[in-house]
């Protein structure tokens, strides 16, 4: 048994001596092995709960083996401590009340049994057992070591496959939604070769190195344009600008002749380009300016799509020849790597890291493609693996079966013909049978997205999220080129409201030419307005694009993100006073907008009181609003589950918005992911919502169910969850509601 002090060292030894190893039968005979072998027993063995949770035994030193093993779910010591969720330590197991002889195991030879529950996010997943001859129980201490290793190890097995009879099962694993829909497909890597990593060769011909080089930098050229036009009909002009910086950067001079340099002093190609990109990323990085310093990442990019152009490897393109339902998985899905695949083939997106918000987030959610970012590093992935992408609840099934798979397949025909259904409302108005009308807004901010917002009769733009076209370029957009994106959405929606939210960045959304860095809390940091009005001149040139671009006759409202104080929105009145001014001074037709806060920051709640003289609406952000209200990170897979926003807390919140909103007379609208949840519609239909911005694909759905409960009932509803103190009650009360109305298939 390991001194105290070296418990630490043996636990990470471990873990990187299995994360080696390139299967999970070699890793899980690994852990078990060096468990035996460190605690000093005869016996070990990992037992991980299967969908039926049975325990089905995974690997033993010591036991004997003769075919698969599981011990049925609750039986025996096994099954006592995972009900029991606490460790179980005696000296003579056979004794115990709740003893189970594992058949076929050669069990008797062992008296003494320590068991212990391996927890994964307060689910118990699986239990590790070591296993004496003598009749001993296990030291306090070795008991402590192997508690803290299942702690550690509970993460590292979850994953993997539990497999009886060799047939794979059903492993969910939980990640933040990036967008909305189901997919299955094969599993395609997004595996980027890694020039980083290549070493120093001599070149054996130094002309036909440099020759190879240029005939490079020529197939990546169309490589990129091609890229561009996959993708320039499905994107904006500011999205597809990405692959311009590419391409500048590689008919840069400096760049081809610091490599042919390099090649001339008799390194190989792939050793050349690595010490070029280096180089000028390094020299990118040394630069004090913020956007110039962020240019390295692209060189890095660059750097590797050279590479695995080099290699031949255009991988991702071969493997998703023959595969017609295409997920792709990797650390981060690039632009490129979605513009590979032919867009009838690409039914989800799997990533390791990123937010609900990172830029593929984003993408996926213009393309209209199911997302799941942030479910961490998944092991041992091959190509074609099969995968079901739920991006409705931020899940991914790993090795599902054909039931599995057949169950979600018939979801996701329900929800196609449920779409068709309910189109023909789309120019209908959402009024309730008692009469009360909701107006339906979309959510916006790409302009791809702006024609299906009106294919589903959207009234107006409840939000156009501005940072959009910022997060998809390589530097701040000019006034002019933002003038131009939003004159677009003015045409599109001419005539109907248009709400822009000034620039919200900073937390997960970060720029890629400006990152804030060092926040020890980013979401309780520099974003949203409190960032913009720091940086004056970037919100005075938004400003100005969106008061050109609406004109006189575009229904321009600007929403304020993260606004917490009267200051800040003094400030940006004083801005805005200003803005009017110099156009009107250089002969532009402008009109003064009208100006909104967003309620996102539970301290603005209590100040609407002293607004309503200087804000025209308010509209409520519920998805940072429950994040602030709850201190739960929207963006944190291992508190998803319990960042729900039907929290009573969140309601009850709501509920003194609306009122406190009536009572100051602020119109006010709701442009969060509650906006789009049907349980959460007929609480805000109570509340007496007259405004609801949702993403396109909603609308139909929301006002089918806004036509058929009236308010009246929803308000009833709504006081009966005031009084409700526990989420699962609220829930279970919507349910019933839905059901009364014949609406389940809403849910
Ligand atoms: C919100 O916070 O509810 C909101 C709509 O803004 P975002 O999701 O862009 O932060
Ligand atoms: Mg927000």
């Amino acid at each position: 048994m390991p001194a105290k002090k070296n418990v630490i060292l043996e636990l990470s030894r471990l873990q990187k001596e299995v994360l080696e190893l390139p299967s999970p039968a070699l890793q899980v005979r690994k852990i078990v092995d060096s468990v035996s072998s460190v605690v000093g027993t005869d016996v070990c063995t990992l037992y991980l709960e299967d969908n039926n949770h049975d325990m089905v035994l995974m690997a033993s030193h010591g036991l004997v083996q003769t075919g698969p093993v599981s011990i049925p779910a609750g039986k025996g010591l096994v099954g006592l401590v995972a009900s029991s969720r606490h460790p179980i330590n005696i000296a003579r197991a056979s004794e115990h009340p709740s003893f189970y002889y594992v058949e076929g195991t050669a069990e008797e030879r062992f008296r003494s049994f320590c068991g212990i529950p391996l927890v994964r996010y307060g689910k118990v997943i699986g239990v590790l057992v070591v296993q004496r001859r003598e009749a001993l129980a296990l030291s306090a201490e070795s008991e402590g070591f192997l508690v803290t290793l299942s702690s550690q190890l509970a993460h590292l097995v979850a994953d993997m496959p539990v497999t009886m009879h060799g047939a794979h099962l059903n492993t969910y694993t939980r990640g933040v939604r990036g967008s909305a829909g189901i997919g299955i497909g094969l599993g395609i890597l997004c595996d980027h070769g890694d020039l980083y990593s290549v070493p120093d060769e001599p070149c054996a011909d130094i002309e036909s190195a440099i020759a190879d080089w240029h005939r490079l930098l020529q197939q990546v050229q169309l490589e990129i344009r091609q890229e561009q036009h996959n993708l320039g009909e499905l994107l904006s002009e500011s999205v597809s600008s990405i692959f311009s910086t590419y391409s500048s950067l590689l008919a840069d001079q400096a760049l081809i002749q610091k490599v042919e340099l390099e090649i001339r002093n008799g390194n190989w190609l792939p050793g050349a380009l690595r010490k070029s990109m280096q180089y000028f990323a390094d020299m990118f990085l040394a630069m004090e300016d913020p956007y110039l310093r962020a240019r390295h990442e692209d060189i890095h990019h660059l750097g590797n799509k050279l590479f695995t152009t080099f290699q031949g490897s255009n991988s991702l393109v071969q493997n998703v020849d023959e595969v017609d339902h295409v997920v792709l998985i990797g650390d981060e899905v690039s632009i490129s790597d979605i513009a590979a695949v032919p867009s009838d083939k690409l039914v989800g997106l799997i990533c390791f890291s990123g937010s609900s918000l990172s830029h593929t987030a984003v993408l996926a959610n213009a393309l209209g493609i199911p997302a799941v970012m942030g479910v961490g590093q998944l092991k041992n992935l091959r190509n074609r693996e099969r995968f079901i992408v739920d991006g409705n609840s931020g899940q991914i099934v790993r090795w599902p079966n054909e039931m599995l798979c057949s169950e979600f397949q018939r979801l996701i025909d329900e929800e196609r013909l449920l779409l068709s259904k309910l189109s023909s409302l789309k120019d209908e108005p959402a009024l309730t049978p008692d009469g009360f009308e909701v107006r339906m807004f979309t959510n916006s901010g790409l302009l791809a997205d702006l024609s299906p917002g009106l294919k589903y009769g959207a009234q107006g733009i409840g939000l156009y999220r501005t940072e959009i076209p910022f997060l998809v370029r390589d530097s701040f957009p000019s006034e002019d080129e933002q003038q131009l994106v939003y004159s677009q959405v003015f045409t599109a929606y001419a005539g109907k409201p248009v709400y822009m939210r000034t620039l919200d960045i900073g937390g997960d959304k970060q720029l890629p030419y400006f990152p804030i860095t060092n926040e020890a809390n980013p979401a309780l940091g520099w974003r949203g307005i409190r960032f913009t009005l720091d940086n004056i001149q970037l919100l005075m040139t938004q400003v100005r694009a969106m008061l050109r671009a609406a004109g006189e006759d575009g229904d321009l409202h600007i929403l304020l993100p993260m606004i917490s104080s009267t200051e800040e929105l003094d400030t940006f009145n004083q801005l805005l006073t200003e803005a009017l001014e110099q156009l009107h001074g250089e002969s532009i037709a402008v009109k003064r907008p009208k100006v909104g806060a967003m309620i996102e920051v539970p301290a603005a709640i209590s100040q609407l009181q002293f607004w309503q003289d200087r804000i025209d609406f308010v509209s409520i952000g519920s998805n940072d609003l429950s994040q602030y209200l709850l201190a739960l990170d929207r963006n944190n897979s291992r508190v998803a589950s319990r960042y729900d926003l039907l929290h009573p807390a969140v309601i009850h919140e709501l509920d003194r918005v609306m009122k406190l909103a009536r009572k100051y007379r602020l119109p006010i609208s709701l442009c969060g992911e509650m906006a789009a949840d049907p349980f959460a519609v007929i609480l805000l239909l109570g509340m007496g919502i007259s405004t609801l911005s949702m993403s396109a694909t909603r609308l139909v759905r929301i006002k089918y169910l806004i036509r058929h409960i009236p308010q009246e009932k929803a308000h009833q509803v709504l006081q009966q969850c005031l009084q409700l103190d526990k989420v699962q009650d609220i829930r279970k009360l919507l349910h019933q509601t839905l059901v009364d109305y014949g609406l389940q298939e809403l849910i």
